[in-house]
């Protein structure tokens, strides 16, 4: 797949009525979501809102991706759609502005009714076996939905193949900088997708760790302990013990969920320190 005057020329395209102005900067970002539906089609129109002859006028994205792998494209790269709400990415506020939305369809969590079934978030009800026959389903627990242990439906491989065959078009098209979840970077703290059953460290293999050690990063918890290895049974580094919020750093290396980081001066200069955060609290600095 290629992009030519931000679009993909081989996948279906209708203009959605959900959408910003023509942006002045190419995106930075790539936000993945997922629908919370089974219906493909019905996302798509749904999505793009009046000219999709549906009543929705708040919400939108570029690119919905069906199970079996047919991708819609339903706005031009260079448009802003409606798809991430209040967000915060590092130093980005609002990714609605700077990124490209791309949804899956998945049901996302269905809840276990205690009889061995499961109900999606329409009330639909579901076995174990007809779960598998959609494909079937991971088991994991989400604070953000409660104390239960929920049924995620996976994501089947042509969905997936034809999501990364996307990225792929677009880190190649535009300085993508950044692919993130939608629950990473919602502010209010109640988006889930597209959640565990989606396999996100494939997407962010794409994008290559070789520019990371490149680029600033700042950290995004007010303050975040640096340790001595890639894990909590780690001592604390003493001094400073934490960074603050904001500190600017240099990642070095990453070891699964840690980065091996060394804070750097606003000429990008790095210091003696050198120690290691969890990933999750670290983002890139979109204004180096
Ligand atoms: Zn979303």
């Amino acid at each position: 797949m290629r992009i030519i005057n931000h679009k993909i020329p081989d996948i279906w395209y209708g203009r959605s009525s959900n959408l910003g102005a023509a942006r002045e900067r190419p995106p930075v970002a790539i936000v993945l979501h997922y629908t919370t539906g089974w219906n493909g089609k019905a996302s798509r129109d749904w999505l793009m809102g009046s000219a999709g002859g549906t009543t929705n006028r708040s919400s939108s994205a570029h690119i919905v991706v069906d199970r079996d792998g047919v991708a819609w494209q339903i706005a031009e790269f260079n448009r802003t759609t409606w798809h991430a709400g209040p967000s915060r990415y590092g130093a980005l506020e609002g990714l609605n502005g700077f990124s490209i939305g791309i949804e899956f369809v998945n049901s996302g969590w269905l809840k276990p009714t205690g009889h061995g079934e499961f109900v999606d978030a329409f009330g639909k009800r579901f076995t174990d076996r007809s779960l598998k026959k959609l494909g079937g389903y991971l088991l994991a627990p989400h604070a953000r939905v409660g104390s239960a242990t929920y049924a995620w439906p996976v994501f089947p491989k042509a969905q997936i193949e034809t999501g990364m065959d996307i990225v792929r078009a677009l880190l190649a098209a535009y300085p993508i900088r950044a692919i993130v979840t939608h629950e990473e970077i919602d502010t209010r703290g109640w988006k889930t997708d597209p959640g565990p059953a989606f396999p996100i460290e494939r997407f962010r293999e794409l994008a290559g760790e070789a520019d990371d050690r490149e680029r600033c990063h700042i950290v995004t918890a007010g303050r975040l302990n640096l340790r001595g290895g890639p894990g909590l049974a780690f001592e604390k580094i003493i001094p400073p013990g934490t960074l603050l919020k904001d500190t600017r750093i240099k990642v070095l290396a990453r070891e699964k969920e840690w980065a091996f980081v060394t804070p750097v001066n606003s000429a990008g200069l790095e210091g003696n320190l050198r120690g290691w955060v969890h990933g999750r609290y670290i983002a890139p600095a979109f204004d180096a």
